[in-house]
């Protein structure tokens, strides 16, 4: 008599039978072996608890393969915050992803194809970058505009003192302080000023022979309104000391749209001797640093010993270089965008005929990850059933890479799905995102 083997333990396929499969085996030279194999032991997990028939093991582990051997996983930023930290900030254009991909392999990034000799690496980065904001004498690039700050109070202010505002002392996010920051590279912070006031003279009266600079910061994620003063660049320069602006969003000149925010190439035209930024936020472009200004003090920073620990990789360079000189990124068409009612309209609209309780809504969007803060952009939404949030977010579409996660924003039982930081390009992605969201199995 035979018995009954009710033990699904043993009917499990072992890993080398389940990983024969074309389909894993073709698996392995894409993701390479072990995300094929986790895989795999995945799907006898699913065996193993009764949740799939043993036939069914090597399906399941065609279902459980990743997208890409990389887990960062493609958003599509729908929260209506056009900078948004969390998403990884600036999108790129599609010039500066083809240079990031052309830069992955070997590169003439130090070199001189034409004498065979060693070239200056990153070359056509930095004239890119001198010729977007010609008020800079020289121009330098480190990993992010911390970076930029640490390099110019190491070289310029170490065991000497930085004069600041007490209204700049900035949380630039996630716990970091800007005057944490610059104390740890051995300069004093000489805090002139109130909270809400600082004047001129303030400053004037802190200089003296300990200065090493003084250091204007824009306060890019917070604004002190009421009875406030502060001294501007033009007033500044004035001093007897070197002012360096940090600008933080990277505009290199001024914005129509951001009145408010300030630029490269006004402060450097004001007298600053130097300004930093970063290069993902309103600039558009990867993360980066900027030190734009006097030639003799961008010449200190980039022969100092700390800008080897600083520098940016050749992706970097690529997607900078690419950035500055090629067609407007993503960032800079998103502030100049229009119809995102007719937009939303349409994609609603789509949506609609699908059977979707879907409507466009007016919204107000803004900049974001250290940009004019309190400035409502004008926008557009698609509201959809707030149901739809999470699948959106990490549902099986998501998983198996068939389509981008969408982060938008809940509010009132509704999820809104903010056009101004997508791409027109991708509404259709945004619309085909959302039915597969809804549809379910
Ligand atoms: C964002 C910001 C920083 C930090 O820039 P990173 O590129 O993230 O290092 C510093 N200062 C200001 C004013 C900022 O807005």
């Amino acid at each position: 008599m035979v018995t009954l083997v009710t033990d699904a333990r043993r009917q499990v396929p072992s890993t080398d039978v389940v990983l024969a499969d074309p389909r894993l085996a073709d698996a392995q030279g894409r993701l390479g072996r072990t995300l094929v194999r986790d895989a795999v032991h995945r799907a006898q997990q699913q065996a193993r608890d009764g949740k799939i028939g043993p036939a069914e093991v090597a399906d399941a582990a065609v279902a459980e393969l990743p997208a890409l051997a990389s887990t960062l996983t493609p958003v599509l930023n729908a929260t209506g915050i056009l900078l948004h930290t969390n998403l990884g900030r600036a999108p790129l254009s599609a010039a500066a992803r083809d240079a990031l991909a052309t830069a992955a392999g070997c590169t003439d990034l130090e070199y001189d194809l034409a004498t065979g000799q060693r070239g200056k690496r990153g070359a056509a980065m930095l004239a890119a970058l001198a010729r977007a904001v010609p008020e800079a004498q020289a121009v330098h690039v480190v990993n992010n505009n911390a970076a930029a700050l640490v390099l110019a109070a190491t070289a310029l202010a170490s065991g000497r003192e930085i004069v600041v505002s007490r209204g700049e002392l900035i949380e630039i996010g996630d716990g970091f302080r800007l005057p944490e920051l610059l104390a740890s590279t051995g300069a004093v912070i000489r805090e002139v000023g109130t909270t809400n006031r600082t004047t001129v003279a303030d400053y004037a009266e802190a200089i003296g022979p300990a200065t090493g600079f003084v250091l204007k910061v824009h306060p890019s994620n917070y604004k002190i309104t009421g009875f406030t003063a502060s001294a501007p660049i033009a007033g500044l320069a004035g001093l007897d000391a070197p002012v360096i602006g940090d600008i933080g969003s990277g505009l290199l000149t001024a914005h129509p749209a951001l009145p408010d925010e300030p630029d490269a190439s006004t402060w450097l035209r004001d007298g600053a001797a130097l300004v930093t930024a970063s290069a993902d936020k309103l600039l558009g472009g990867p993360q980066a640093g900027l030190l734009l200004g006097r030639a003799d003090l961008v010449a200190r920073l980039a022969r100092h010993p700390l800008a080897r620990a600083l520098r940016v990789d050749k992706l970097t360079v690529a997607a900078l270089e690419a950035t500055l000189a090629g067609p407007r990124p993503p960032v800079q068409r998103a502030l100049r965008a229009s119809g995102l009612a007719d937009r939303a309209q349409r994609v609603a609209g789509v949506l609609a005929d699908r059977g979707l309780r879907a409507w466009p809504v007016p919204t107000q969007a803004a900049v974001g990850g250290g940009g004019a803060p309190g400035l409502p952009l004008a926008s557009a939404a698609i509201s959809v059933p707030a149901e739809l949030a999470a699948p959106l977010r990490s549902g099986r579409q998501v998983r198996a890479g068939t389509h981008p996660a969408v982060v938008g924003r809940v509010s009132d039982g509704r999820l809104l799905l903010d056009l101004f930081a997508i791409d027109p390009d991708d509404d259709d992605v945004l619309a085909a995102a959302v039915l597969a969201a809804a549809t379910p199995g």
